[in-house]
């Protein structure tokens, strides 16, 4: 059984889905296939949302007729025959329906909002269906929202997931070998619609690849696989071939918007190689993450934005393991995660995401000392194999940053990265700086 999730691009229009259509259906061996929104839609359904929280339904309207004449223009051009276009539309109304008549609710709550932002996908899956009926294949739908669950401290609940799941294709024609579901969406503990967070369709294909025991989870995208740097920012990048599941998660984790960070964890536990595609150049190898890794290389850097950097001195009171546990516990009571941390013998510093509550959080912290704050910071992490006993990586790093003033540096946490933190307004400086010294030999 191989997992293939297909992103927004991928099924951003009429073309797309037939495209994708065939890239499925050209070989017959068992297959889950996982679906996003089309391109722009999610967006717009939370602009829709958003709209509603204010109570302007008439902005709310506009923007629901707006995305109702796309999905009209898109599945006319997918379905030219009547019969097939009405069919589709039985489904599509459903959603369109429910969006108009959200305009008229008096109190929009945050399970509307959560509704409304699970239609893309489906409307992406009714699509689909509808397309392979009409092309002749046999496709089964598993609904999302029958089997993907998280539990009461909202992950998913992988037991729920794999018994529901597995039930529903036992209970599938025995010669449908191919299988539909919807990417991100999902049910809470308490049964009502929720998500996976944005971009969290591959994270719904990891998780059936999980439950599933698959043999392989394909992410199928706009790109050949994870570049050796933002392709957003760099010019020249190039795909890295192979990536072990620790590098891939750091740099998913710190910016390489290609894969969601919570993606590979499911894989990496149940050993499932995860492999990254190009919808569009299907015969490119792209990226395959596994267990296995290329040895001393530098593989690739991804930069994360919208930093805060908080530095406390310590007032000397406290001893420095009562201080290093208060400071860690009032960024548990915040429930903040910290991204990078460095210590010295009179503070520690720490970089998070930046929060609405840092006025309250800085208090805190001024009880245990001196405190400053850097903000639009970015940590730009270096991957690859970065063993310590490995000479000679950090230096080329630092030396690659030469002229960039470094704010903190982080190595020794893990095997495979070192991670600087740097002003936001240097951070293409960096990756430009990064590449020409760490991947001059690479360039196309
Ligand atoms: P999808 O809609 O298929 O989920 P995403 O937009 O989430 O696609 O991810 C693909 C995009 O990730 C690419 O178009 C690229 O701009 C961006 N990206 C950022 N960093 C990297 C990287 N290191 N390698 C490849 N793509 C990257
Ligand atoms: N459609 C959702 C989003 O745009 C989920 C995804 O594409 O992964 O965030
Ligand atoms: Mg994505």
């Amino acid at each position: 059984m191989k997992i293939m999730k297909f992103g927004g691009t991928s099924v951003a229009s009429a073309e797309r889905i037939n495209h994708v259509a065939k890239l499925i259906t050209a070989t017959s061996e068992p297959k889950v296939i996982v679906l996003s929104a089309m391109a722009g839609t999610t967006n717009q359904l939370v602009d829709i949302a958003a709209e509603l929280v204010q109570r302007d339904s008439i902005v709310a309207k506009d923007l629901i007729e707006e995305l109702k004449e796309k999905y009209l223009m898109e599945t006319q051009k997918l379905f030219p025959k009547a019969e097939c276009f009405h069919a589709v539309w039985k489904k599509l109304d459903q959603t369109f329906f429910f969006l108009e008549n959200m305009c008229k609710v008096s109190n929009f709550t945050l399970f509307d909002e959560k509704r409304v932002l699970a239609q893309g996908e489906l409307m992406s899956v009714a699509m689909m269906l509808q397309h392979l009926e009409d092309l002749g294949h046999k496709a089964c739908w598993l609904p999302a929202l029958d089997y993907m669950r998280t539990d009461k401290k909202a992950e998913p609940d992988e037991t729920y997931i794999e018994l529901h799941l597995r039930r529903l294709m036992q209970r599938s024609p025995q010669d449908v070998q191919l299988f539909v579901t919807e990417g991100y969406i999902c049910k809470n503990a308490y049964g009502d619609i929720d998500n996976l967070q944005r971009g969290g369709s591959d994270y719904t294909a990891s998780l059936i690849g999980a439950a599933l025991k698959a043999e392989e989870i394909q992410i199928w995208t706009d790109i050949d696989g994870m570049h050796n740097n933002d392709p957003r920012v760099v010019e020249e990048t190039v795909p890295v071939r192979r990536l072990h599941f620790e590098e891939a998660a750091e740099l998913a984790y710190f910016g390489a918007k290609i894969l969601h960070p919570t993606c590979i964890q499911p894989a990496k536990k149940n050993n499932i190689p995860v492999r990254l595609l190009n919808t569009m150049e299907p015969d490119k190898p792209g990226t395959l993450i596994s267990n296995d890794t290329d040895k001393d290389q530098i593989k690739a850097v991804a930069a994360k934005d919208g930093l805060t950097m908080i530095k406390v001195k310590s007032s000397h009171m406290l001893v420095s393991w009562v201080f290093m546990r208060r400071l860690l516990q009032v960024f548990e009571h915040y429930q903040i995660s910290i991204d990078m941390i460095t210590s010295s013998e009179v503070g520690v510093s720490v970089c998070v995401e930046i929060w609405d509550e840092l006025p309250e959080l800085l208090a805190d912290l001024r009880k245990l000392g001196e405190v400053s704050v850097e903000e639009h910071m970015t940590i730009i992490c270096v991957v690859g194999d970065m063993e310590w006993e490995n000479v000679g990586f950090e230096t080329q790093v630092l030396e690659a940053l030469r002229d960039i003033p470094v704010r903190m540096i982080s190595y020794g946490a893990s095997d495979y990265n070192l991670s600087v933190l740097v002003r936001q307004s240097d951070k293409r400086n960096a990756l430009i700086s990064l590449s020409n010294h760490l991947f001059a030999s690479s360039k196309q």
